[in-house]
């Protein structure tokens, strides 16, 4: 929409999933270009959520300190919160977070199958194989001939 990431992130969970959303993110950039700090956070609405508790929140969120500070400061997720909620904040989880990615060769050799077998012995003749690259992670799977031969249901 807009080109800037909260805003977008705003617009996309309002209109396509209906969820009203408060999303914040932000980075300090130095003055030789490298990131200094950088972060973000999004608030949904639980269903039901009246509209005092939108007004409050909103209110709130105007007079913080920009995140991508907060993150400088050395703040943590915890105190971050505490900054975005306020004093009603109640950590109910916390999850840990690590790099991953569900893709694996088995998915991507689904994806080829469905391909269809004209289009697979095409890969086959023209290509000699094929390589398909996560557009998550960046993990790449190769398939030679014969790989690509396997995954079609009448091999010729
Ligand atoms: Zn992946």
């Amino acid at each position: 929409m807009s080109g800037e990431v909260s805003e977008d992130f705003t617009y996309y969970f309002a209109n396509s999933e209906q969820v009203p959303s408060a999303v914040g993110a932000g980075v300090l950039v130095d003055t030789d270009h490298s990131i200094l700090a950088a972060g973000g956070f999004i608030i949904q609405m639980m269903p039901g959520a009246d509209d005092e508790t939108t007004t409050a929140l909103e209110q709130r969120l105007s007079t913080i300190a920009p995140i991508s500070t907060m993150v400088r400061e050395g703040k943590t997720p915890e105190e971050i919160l505490e900054a975005l909620i306020g004093d009603e904040l109640q950590i109910l989880d916390s999850i840990p977070v690590q790099f991953k990615c569900h893709c694996s060769r088995e998915r991507v050799e689904i994806a080829i199958s469905s391909l269809g077998d004209e289009e697979i012995q095409r890969m086959i003749d023209e290509d000699k194989g094929a390589e398909a690259k996560c557009h998550f992670c960046n993990e790449a799977y190769n398939f030679n001939e014969h790989d690509l031969k396997e995954l079609q249901s009448n091999p010729s």
